[in-house]
């Protein structure tokens, strides 16, 4: 007896095969002709096997006539042809085997259709339905890509901390990581919480980013990238941010802007080929249910080039839109997302690659351009989702980089690492970051980003 995925069954390809399946009840159906016809889905794809199940089966009154969705079961039988709809094979069941039941009064998957707001309560369960499994689908086929595509690339994957002391932004927003007694903290002589005697020695954090240290193998090694969990403690309750996610940094000795743009722009179109190539089942499904306009819109993008222009540009064009924002414009303010949003979707409709941004809000590793005013600095933007990238050519001149971080109130001395990489041997180089829930955002088309991870952190929430 051979041992098959739902996926494997469903292939014409299987007919005439014996063999077992297992996997999970989605709907059992009784005909009157004296069987059953059940879904049975195991998460390899998105649709379901049918299985018929006959009156003549040994359990078919005590075990197959009480299935509900949610029950596990391994079926045993034979592949045939169907003449049913939307499948070229049915399995005939031999032999039905339950391993768990599934109380239709109690399992919450039982009604059809749930809110993804409702399914969020149960992260524990989501997984089974047809949309996070399709999700998960995606998110796997995503990081497989991008994997490939580096690799391809000639880069080489390095890991970088998780716990740091140092802080990337040169902001706060960050998650502490301590073992000192938050009721009773030692405190020193001025009265102020004790660091000296926390497990580090020093305030420590989760990282927000491995950019920092993933320069320490771009200037020695070339090509690198980093692809791990990030965390950010922004209070911010957006439907595009987690305060834990997916970041993938690539980082490139000897790249300039242009390099790392056409670079960004290479990674993005290779993700979403092979998500259309690879994913086309889940793709149609989301296109179906979830946005009508995912496939085509990604379809385009492959083909087309992104709209390159900056940041000075961005601001004359919105200025001159004749729309009313309800966040001024200005130049020397971010933009914000209905900005970014007119750009990608009225105005250029498709991604949009935003440089030279000005210095003033921008962090102190980014390359500042000969005007003194901007940096080289670049975000992609795409529509609906907004910034999917952000990135830069860095600052390899040491003097300029000094006085960057003096400016943002940050102690040169504390990154005396940092600053030896221009020290000995400094070199032109870039890199950015790509979240990789925004990416299954834009890609699935879901409007939630806490649906495009499986188990959300936000802002009061991290149950499970
Ligand atoms: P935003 O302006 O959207 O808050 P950011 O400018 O703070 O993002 P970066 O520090 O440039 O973000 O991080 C690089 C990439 O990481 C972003 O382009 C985005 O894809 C992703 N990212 C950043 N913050 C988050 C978050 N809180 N949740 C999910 N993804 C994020
Ligand atoms: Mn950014």
């Amino acid at each position: 007896m051979e041992q098959i995925s739902v996926a494997a069954a469903r292939e014409p390809e299987a007919i005439g095969r014996q063999v077992r399946v297992h996997g999970w009840i989605r709907t059992r159906r009784d005909s009157k002709g004296g069987f059953s016809f059940l879904e049975i889905n195991d998460g390899s794809c998105l649709a379901n096997v049918q299985v018929i199940a006959d009156s003549q089966l040994a359990n078919y009154e005590a075990d197959v006539k009480r299935l509900a969705p949610g029950c596990s079961v391994t079926v045993q039988g034979e592949i045939k042809a169907s003449a049913g709809q939307g499948q070229a094979t049915e399995i005939h069941a031999q032999q039905v085997l339950v391993h768990g039941w599934a109380d239709p009064e109690q399992y919450p998957l039982q009604k059809k259709r749930h809110t993804f707001e409702k399914l969020r309560e149960w992260a524990h369960l989501r997984p089974r339905t047809n949309a996070f499994g399709a999700i998960a689908r995606l998110r796997n086929e995503i990081s497989c890509s991008i994997h490939r595509f580096f690799q391809d690339e000639g880069f080489l994957y390095v890991q970088t901390p998780i716990i740091t002391t140092s802080d990337c932004e040169g902001a706060g927003q960050m998650f502490r990581v301590t073992t000192l007694d938050a009721a009773k903290p030692p405190r020193n002589q001025q009265g102020e919480v004790d660091f000296e005697q926390d497990f580090f020695r020093r305030p420590s954090y989760l990282t927000v980013s491995g950019q920092l240290e993933a320069e320490v193998f771009a200037t020695a090694l070339g090509k690198v990238y980093t692809f791990g969990p990030t965390f950010r403690a922004e209070n911010s309750n957006t439907s595009r941010h987690l305060a834990e996610f997916w970041m993938v940094e690539p980082e490139m000795a000897f790249f300039d802007l242009i390099d790392n743009m056409d670079l960004a722009e290479r990674f993005l179109k290779r993700l979403f080929r092979d998500c259309l190539e690879h994913c086309l089942e889940d793709m149609r499904f989301f296109n179906e249910r979830i946005d009508n306009t995912t496939i085509h819109t990604l379809q385009k993008i492959v083909e087309s080039n992104f709209v390159r222009l900056s940041y000075t540009e961005a601001v004359e064009i919105l200025l001159g839109s004749g729309k009313k924002f309800e966040y001024p414009v200005g130049w020397g303010q971010d933009l914000q997302s209905e900005h970014e949003r007119y750009l990608t979707e009225e105005k250029f409709d498709g991604p949009v690659i935003l440089t030279d941004y000005p210095a003033s809000i921008k962090p102190f590793y980014m390359r500042v351009n000969d005007d003194g005013q901007t940096v080289r600095a670049m975000d992609v933007l795409v529509p609906k989702v907004g910034e999917i990238i952000g990135g830069s050519q860095r600052e390899e001149r040491l003097d300029v980089l000094e006085d960057r971080m003096r400016q943002q109130g940050l102690d040169p001395e504390a990154y005396w690492w940092y600053l030896d990489l221009r020290r000995f041997g400094t070199v032109p180089h870039a890199g950015f970051g790509l979240g990789l829930e925004r990416v299954v955002q834009f890609v699935s088309g879901m409007g939630n980003i806490r649906d495009c991870i499986p188990f959300p952190r936000t802002p009061g929430n991290a149950d499970f």
